[in-house]
């Protein structure tokens, strides 16, 4: 069944001009699929879109079968739920512990203590964390950060996961790592999307790509070349 599928969709940064233009694309369940492209070719906003963190001027968006056109603001967060968001920036909270910061998309569930613990341990050890668990995020390197940014993410093992530059921060060992490991939620089921400039994780890991070039989806396939121009 079809997870995502885009129709026509174009979208500006208020006062600004298309950074999307006429996109269309369709993806499964269960699909990993990479968004690559150079710098500014719109791949944020592309994951940003399906998140409803923006909203399409034009076109057509359906996510797990919900219109995002008509999606009412007050349901947003409803929608949110089902979906792993990974970004840049981790946003964690500087003045709770690892397992708090991971524990808390449960905690925000209403789930049981002993079920917050236990999941929130599993996901902390899928990430090799777990001997972080009572640490403050600060005190920890920027992949270590990443990483928890990923089992907060991953907690609540959503239907979707969106990442953007996920290995970004990263010494190539660890982006290997995360990589494999967004193969491996694939492949129990979770539909990943990841936009990434990293063409060898990319060949190390094949999926199908959607590559973006000025906004516009582009049959050319990365390259070298694309990588050195960023
Ligand atoms: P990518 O993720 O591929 O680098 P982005 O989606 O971040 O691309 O950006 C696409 C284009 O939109 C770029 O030209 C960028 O400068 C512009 N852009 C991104 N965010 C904003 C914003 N908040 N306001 C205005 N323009 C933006
Ligand atoms: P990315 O390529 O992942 O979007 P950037 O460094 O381009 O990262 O952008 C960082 C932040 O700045 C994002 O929140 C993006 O939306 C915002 N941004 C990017 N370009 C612009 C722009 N031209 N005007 C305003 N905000 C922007």
């Amino acid at each position: 069944t079809e997870l995502i599928r885009f129709d026509q969709v174009s979208y500006r940064y208020p006062g600004g001009q298309d950074v999307l233009g006429d996109v269309s694309f369709s993806i499964a369940q269960g699909e990993m699929v990479y968004v690559t492209g150079p710098s500014g070719a719109g791949k944020s906003t592309l994951l940003r879109l399906i998140a409803a963190l923006c909203r399409a001027q034009r076109g057509q968006i359906v996510v797990m079968g919900q219109n995002l056109s008509v999606l009412k603001p007050r349901r947003v967060p409803a929608f949110r739920q089902h979906i792993g968001l990974v970004f840049q920036n981790f946003n964690l909270l500087a003045d709770r512990t690892v397992f708090d910061n991971v524990a808390l998309p449960l905690v925000v569930r209403g789930y049981a203590y002993a079920d917050i613990a236990r999941r929130t341990r599993a996901a902390l050890d899928a990430l090799g964390l777990l001997r972080y668990e009572k640490s403050l995020p600060l005190t920890l390197s920027g992949g270590e950060q990443q990483r928890v940014g990923i089992a907060r993410a991953i907690v609540t093992k959503p239907a979707l996961i969106l990442a953007d530059e996920p290995t970004g921060n990263l010494d190539p060992k660890m982006a290997m790592d995360v990589m494999r490991g967004f193969a491996r939620f694939n492949e129990a089921g979770v539909t990943v999307m990841i936009a990434t400039h990293a063409i060898d994780l990319i060949e190390a890991v094949p999926k199908r790509i959607i590559h973006l070039e000025r906004g516009h989806i582009s049959d050319r396939l990365p390259t070298a070349a694309s990588r050195l121009g960023e």
